[in-house]
């Protein structure tokens, strides 16, 4: 189960081993995510230190190499890349760029003995996700998909409370996630992005049904719209609307958007005792959560550092990373399923 896993680690409860040398992670892809929120976040990485770039474009390997004093034998591109096989010191490849573009880089990270995490959306199809996972079976390494959420304390609070019975017998789930996107981007190219809002941003409202429901989605039903005479919606969606058919039978649906204003980030669970509201739900800082409208006061965590400490600690003591390749092929194989559903006007199952 999604959500399951989650409740496994609570954030402070690491095992904290002070002698014991951080984790060598490198960085592949040096866009906007890797630049403002992954490599800061190194600096309160208790497990972890950044030891490698990797990018195709050699002004980033000069300028963060010098940033984060990265010797430039621990920089390459990707064509030389491979070559990491031979740099003990990069024991973790985070994969952070376009989706089309993650299995080819997963899947030479493990062949070149490293462990990888790679982010979200893990790639444009469920086959593609199966190669990945299978590539790091293959080279006996760990694969972590980068759904900080699950590490986040708001988002853990909200689980636990979906779990305690506190809210009662839940009635339904509900979660949305958009914005609105600008021209130019890969997000709208379909070639890059697999897909558009669904894969992008609406991930975060299935993921957060998932792992607040704790349930595995058997079929499901969906509508995407995209405005007329709009032209970032030739090659992508616009908004998806969709519904997860449960095995308890508990209402539950979630939205997408990429013309969204002022955008949105929530979820919302409702039980016959009581109401949780997450609003916003997963955004980089400022959670808030709401129990019958009332803020509920939870200590903001370093979701980055949470979820890069966590694949770490299961890379030295051989722990269960919480959200692995699997989870993020699931998603993947529910939203190719609700593509489906869309496409054909009927509900869909998801495969088992
Ligand atoms: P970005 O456009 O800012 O950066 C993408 C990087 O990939 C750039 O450095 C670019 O040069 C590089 N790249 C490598 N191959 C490329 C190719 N073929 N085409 C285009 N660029 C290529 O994007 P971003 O916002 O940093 O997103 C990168 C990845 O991180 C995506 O998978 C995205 O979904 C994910 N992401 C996750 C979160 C999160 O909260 N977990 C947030 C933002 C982005």
């Amino acid at each position: 189960m999604a959500g399951a896993g989650a409740l496994a680690l609570s954030p402070g409860i690491l095992r904290i081993r002070p002698r014991e040398k951080p984790v060598g992670w490198a960085i592949l892809g040096i866009g906007s995510y890797a630049r403002n929120q992954i490599m800061p976040s190194f600096a309160a990485c208790k497990h972890a230190k950044l030891v490698g770039l990797i990018s195709g474009t050699p002004s980033k390997l000069e300028t963060f190499g010098e940033q984060y004093g990265i010797p430039k034998s621990h920089r390459y591109d990707y064509e030389g890349m491979d070559a990491i096989r031979d740099n003990p010191e990069i024991e973790v490849v985070y994969v952070i760029t376009p989706p089309a573009t993650h299995p080819e880089f997963s899947i030479r990270a493990a062949k070149a003995g490293k462990h990888v995490c790679c982010e979200k959306p893990m790639a444009p199809t469920a086959a593609e996700c199966r190669k990945m996972i299978d590539a790091c079976k293959a080279a006996g390494k760990l694969m972590q998909i980068g759904y900080r959420s699950h590490y986040e304390a708001h988002n853990r609070r909200a689980i636990e409370i979906c779990r305690s019975g506190e809210l009662g017998k839940i009635k339904s789930f509900r979660s949305d996630h958009g914005f609105n996107i600008g021209r130019g981007q890969w997000r709208t190219q379909k070639a890059l992005a697999g897909g558009g809002s669904m894969m992008d941003i609406g991930i975060y409202s299935l993921q957060a049904l998932r792992y607040l429901s704790g349930e595995e989605p058997v079929e499901v039903s969906a509508t995407i719209t995209n405005p007329p005479n709009d032209d970032r919606f030739v090659d992508c969606e616009d908004d998806v609307q969709f519904t997860l058919k449960l095995p308890s039978g508990t209402q539950c649906s979630g939205g997408s958007g990429y013309s969204w204003r002022p955008g949105k980030s929530r979820f919302e669970v409702v039980g016959e005792k009581g109401t949780l509201l997450g609003e916003p739900a997963t955004p980089y800082g400022g959670h808030r959560l709401y129990l019958d409208g009332e803020p509920l006061e939870v200590a903001p965590n370093n979701q980055f550092a949470a979820q890069i400490d966590q694949f770490s600690e299961c890379i030295r003591s051989g722990g269960k990373v919480l959200t692995p390749g699997e989870e993020g092929m699931r998603d993947i194989q529910i939203i190719e399923a609700i593509y489906a559903s869309a496409a054909s006007g009927k509900p869909v199952r998801v495969p088992a």
